[in-house]
């Protein structure tokens, strides 16, 4: 995670002085690779639920314990949970010169209780970036991070059910961003670098 540099977002050319960004796709979309791409750029922070879920499990919190047996099936954890966790999180002072959301909001309510927060702080979110990826990339993907990162959510059946939720809760997430103009999609099947750059392009 990269923090602000002496106190001022680092705004990247090319950025346009976008710093409040959220990071949307699928499970294995390649998400949280571009998103710590991108907050390490515009020198704000990382944020990506399912890291702080993962974190409170192994920690045994209360939140961690209500989050874990969701998070076994590929399930959502409750928008309830998912949205203390970010406004905890959103509250800290290296959030206050910008972020990248990485796996957030995920659903409709999500979305509305991410507005409210940020509209009591005076930041409303200036760009939502959509990666787009086919399904076979995606399961390979979860395949191959099964076997370095050892995450139990990344097994074939379990993924199934990942992509099964977010089929069905991102149209209607989309289109709420859409309609407020700040939905970018872009093609997540590139390269690495190829697929930052776009992502920078997006914030233009
Ligand atoms: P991720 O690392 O983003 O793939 O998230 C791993 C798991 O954490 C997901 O399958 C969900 O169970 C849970 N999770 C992460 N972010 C959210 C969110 N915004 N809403 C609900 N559940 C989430």
């Amino acid at each position: 995670m990269t923090g602000p540099r002496d106190g001022h977002a680092v705004h990247e050319e090319g950025s346009a002085g976008v710093s409040q960004v959220a990071i949307l796709g699928p499970p294995g979309a390649g998400k949280g690779t571009q998103a710590r791409r991108l907050a390490g750029r515009l020198g704000v922070p990382h944020i990506a639920t399912g890291v702080l879920l993962r974190q409170a499990v192994e920690a045994g919190t209360p939140l961690g314990l209500q989050a874990r047996h969701s998070m076994d099936a590929g399930e959502l954890v409750p928008d309830r949970l998912v949205d203390e966790l970010v406004q905890q999180r959103i509250r800290r002072p290296d959030a206050e010169l910008g972020f990248v959301l990485d796996g957030v909001p995920r659903t409709l309510r999500q979305a509305e209780l991410l507005d409210a927060a940020l509209s009591t702080l005076g930041r409303p979110l200036q760009r939502v970036v959509l990666l787009d990826v086919r399904q076979a990339q995606i399961v390979e993907r979860t395949a191959r991070r099964r076997a370095l990162a050892h995450r139990p959510d990344d097994r074939a059946d379990i993924v199934a059910n990942r992509l099964r939720v977010y089929h069905d809760e991102s149209p209607p997430l989309a289109q709420y961003y859409r309609s407020r103009g700040l939905l970018r999609p872009i093609d997540g099947m590139g390269t690495l670098d190829k697929v930052a750059s776009s992502v920078l392009e997006a914030l233009t």
